[in-house]
């Protein structure tokens, strides 16, 4: 009989947990919205990030919250002896925050920690080279995203990127795409959308948009997209957003569909702050 209640306890005290987390989460995130935001973090944004004087009060307001949520659910750890500063931290929470304006109340849920690297770094990587054959080979990395919880960065090239804004690259918007895609546990170019209608719409735009920019590759024909985002559906929704927020006048001039589509997904009108 005591097993009984036990069993019962335990099972009514988990039940209770599952339905109770997520409203302590909400009410934790929205204490930590509301939290100052730092001066020496305004003014780091202000420096770092191009387009930050040009967002509407409201969507900056709405960044510094996220910021603030951002900062204090990921870790950061340096590599190669890289001691992370303040600036760095501030500087990816304020680029990758850009991609949550649609208010989903997810912060990258499968992402625990982000490893910065000073520059290039270099991994060892398996490839089968024929059948029975696998060879070893040195390659040289920029960032990456993995499926697992952590995304790695070169500080090196993090500066490059938000010192070049209008050339549609920035590797911190491109892995944290990539961090988006792979909520569901799945890196198809197809991250979570709000409704089910939504998905035979995306599936539709991206195939034709990918299948195009394939097209236009095979035939050397200059795009507004990086060729990279040839390589496959998923590449092709990371270069996709960085070139929606780095180049939104082109992509909306020669892709309107593919920017209509990325506008209501990030809820966000990138031209605007051209
Ligand atoms: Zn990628």
């Amino acid at each position: 009989m005591l097993r009984i209640i036990i069993f019962f306890l335990v099972i009514g005290l988990i039940i209770t947990g599952i339905l109770i987390y997520p409203l302590l989460n909400k009410q934790r995130r929205n204490r930590l919205k509301r939290r100052p935001f730092p001066p020496l973090w305004n003014a780091i944004i202000e420096n770092n990030l191009p387009i930050y004087l040009r967002l509407s009060a409201a969507e900056r307001r709405q960044l510094h919250g996220h910021i603030q949520v951002f900062l204090a659910e990921k870790q950061f750890i340096g590599c190669k002896g890289l001691q992370v500063t303040e600036e760095m931290k501030v500087t990816v929470a304020a680029v990758a925050c850009l991609l949550l304006f649609n208010e989903r109340g997810e912060y990258f849920s499968k992402l625990r920690s982000i490893l910065i690297y000073p520059s290039t770094y270099v991994v060892t990587e398996t490839v089968a080279s024929g059948d029975y054959i696998v060879e070893e080979r040195r390659v040289a990395r920029l960032g990456e995203s993995w499926s697992r919880d952590q995304l790695v960065l070169s500080w090196e090239q993090v500066q490059q990127d938000i010192g070049n804004w209008s050339d549609g690259h920035n590797v911190v918007l491109h892995e944290f795409a990539h961090q988006l895609d792979q909520e569901d546990g799945k890196a198809e170019g197809v991250p979570i959308l709000p409704r089910k209608s939504d998905y035979p719409v995306w599936a539709q735009v991206m195939a034709e948009e990918y299948q195009l920019l394939c097209h236009d590759v095979q035939q050397g024909v200059k795009t507004v997209m990086d060729s990279y985002g040839a390589t496959n559906p998923a590449e092709f929704f990371a270069v996709a957003t960085e070139t929606f927020f780095e180049k939104p006048q082109q992509l909306l001039n020669q892709h309107s569909t593919l920017y209509k589509l990325l506008q209501r997904y990030y809820q966000v009108d990138p031209v605007q702050w051209v």
